[in-house]
C-alpha cells in the first residue's frame, strides 16, 4: 500500500527514511543479533545511541554548555507538574500566559504548588491570537514565567518572546521544537513531548539551565526531580530506549536536511502556501489572526458543519488523512510538522481547490 499524507497533530508522521532505517535494523541492529528494543540500556551499544542523540540535539539547537538535556517520560503533561515542583522554590509564584487548553492544564497543575498569576489570556477571543503582554503585569519576583510557544489546537504561536528580565522563561515547545530556530539561551527551561516533531510517543525532552536544577520541593517524587535525572545522565531508571533511538534517527535525518535553519525555511514555505490559498479562497477561511499564525498547525473552516464533514471524508479518500480539527474546536486542522514534505502541502492545496470548485 502507498503511504498517505498524514496531517495528524500527534502522534504524527515520521520521515520515511527514518522508518526504513528502523525497519532495516529492527531484528538485528548493527550486527548485535538483537533489536535496539532488546538491549540493556547500560550496554555499550545503547550508551552510544543515547550519547549520539544528545550530541545531535545539542548541535541542531545550538544548546549552550550550561544547559542539561534530559530524556524523560510522562509526556508534556507530566512537565506541567514537574516544572513547579522543581522551580517554584523562592517566592512560590509563577506568571503564565493563557493561550489555550495546554496552557490551562499547565496552570491548573502549577496552582497546586504555589501562586499563579495569569498575566494575559486570549480566552475571551476563543484563543484565536496571542494576547498582548503588558510588562507592568509581570511579577518581578516570580520563580518563572511560562508560555506555550506553539498552540497545537488553535494554531497560534508566539513570534516574539516576552522580556522577563531575570525571571526564567519556561516554555512548552511540544509542537514546534526543531521547526524553527529558537535561541535556547533566552529560556530557563524548554520541554516537549516527542510525538509531534521528534519521534514516537513515550519520550519527553527537557532542556534546562543548570542553575535551575537542585532546589526541588521536599515532597517531590524522586522520578519528578530534575537533579536525579541530570546526575544520572537520564539513566536513573530505564529510559524509553527505542523512542530515544528513533529520535536519534530523526535528528540524523534533520541534519541531512540542512538542520533547523533549512527546515525553518521550508516550514515557512509550506505554511505560506496553505495560508495564501485560504486567504484567497471564497469558501475556506482561517481562524487565527494572521500575525500569530502557527507554522505547524493550520486550522481552517468551511461555511457549514456539513461541508466540514464532507471535506474530511473526501480528503481521506484522496490519501490526505487526519485533517479533522481537535475535538474541542471542530473544523479542520492540517498539522505540517518537519516530516511533511512540500509535495504533501501542495497535494492538500490542489485538493482544496478542487473541493471549492465542486462545492461553491
Ligand atoms: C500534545 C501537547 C501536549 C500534551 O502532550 P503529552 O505528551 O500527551 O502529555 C502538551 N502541550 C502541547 C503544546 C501539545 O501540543
Amino acid at each position: 500500500m502507498e503511504r498517505v499524507y498524514n496531517f495528524s497533530a500527534g502522534p504524527s508522521a515520521l520521515p520515511l527514511p527514518v522508518l526504513e532505517k528502523a525497519r532495516d535494523e529492527l531484528i538485528n541492529a548493527k550486527g548485535t543479533g538483537m533489536s535496539v528494543m532488546e538491549m540493556s540500556h547500560r550496554s555499550g551499544m545503547y550508551l552510544e545511541i543515547i550519547k549520539e542523540a544528545e550530541k545531535l540535539l545539542r548541535e541542531l539547537m545550538s544548546i549552550p554548555d550550561n544547559y542539561k538535556v534530559l530524556f524523560l517520560q510522562g509526556g508534556a503533561s507530566t512537565q506541567f507538574a514537574m516544572v513547579p515542583l522543581n522551580l517554584m522554590n523562592k517566592s512560590k509564584k509563577a506568571d503564565f500566559v493563557n493561550t489555550g487548553v495546554w496552557s490551562k492544564k499547565a496552570i491548573a497543575e502549577a496552582k497546586r504548588y504555589g501562586t499563579v498569576n495569569i498575566v494575559a489570556s486570549s480566552e475571551p477571543d476563543g484563543f484565536n491570537r496571542i494576547p498582548g503582554l503588558d510588562p507592568s503585569e509581570f511579577s518581578r519576583d516570580a520563580d518563572y514565567f511560562h508560555i506555550t510557544i506553539n498552540n497545537t489546537i488553535y494554531g497560534t504561536r508566539f513570534t516574539e518572546l516576552p522580556d522577563t528580565g531575570e525571571v526564567p522563561l519556561v516554555t512548552d515547545a511540544s509542537s514546534s521544537i526543531l521547526s524553527q530556530v529558537y535561541d535556547v539561551s533566552k529560556f530557563g527551561l524548554i520541554y516537549a513531548g516527542a510525538q509531534k516533531n521528534i519521534g514516537p510517543a513515550g519520550l519527553t525532552i527537557v532542556i534546562i539551565r543548570e542553575d535551575l536544577i537542585g532546589r526541588t520541593m521536599d515532597f517531590t517524587p524522586t522520578m519528578l526531580n530534575y537533579k536525579i535525572h541530570a546526575d544520572n545522565d537520564s539513566m536513573y531508571n530505564t529510559p524509553p530506549t527505542f523512542a530515544i533511538y528513533m529520535a536519534m534517527l530523526v535528528f540524523q535525518w534533520l541534519k541531512r536536511q540542512g538542520g533547523v535553519p533549512a527546515i525553518e525555511k521550508l516550514n515557512i514555505e509550506k505554511a505560506k502556501l496553505l495560508y495564501d490559498f485560504i486567504d484567497n479562497s471564497s469558501l475556506f477561511r482561517g481562524t487565527v489572526v494572521p500575525r500569530d499564525r502557527s507554522l505547524m498547525n493550520v486550522p481552517f473552516l468551511l461555511p457549514t458543519e456539513e461541508l466540514n464533514k464532507k471535506f474530511i471524508k473526501e480528503a481521506e479518500k484522496a490519501g490526505l488523512v487526519n485533517l479533522a480539527g481537535h475535538r474541542s474546536v471542530g473544523g479542520m486542522r492540517a498539522s505540517i510538522y518537519n516530516p511533511m514534505p512540500l509535495e504533501g502541502v501542495k497535494a492538500l492545496v490542489r485538493f482544496m481547490e478542487k473541493f471549492e470548485l465542486e462545492n461553491k
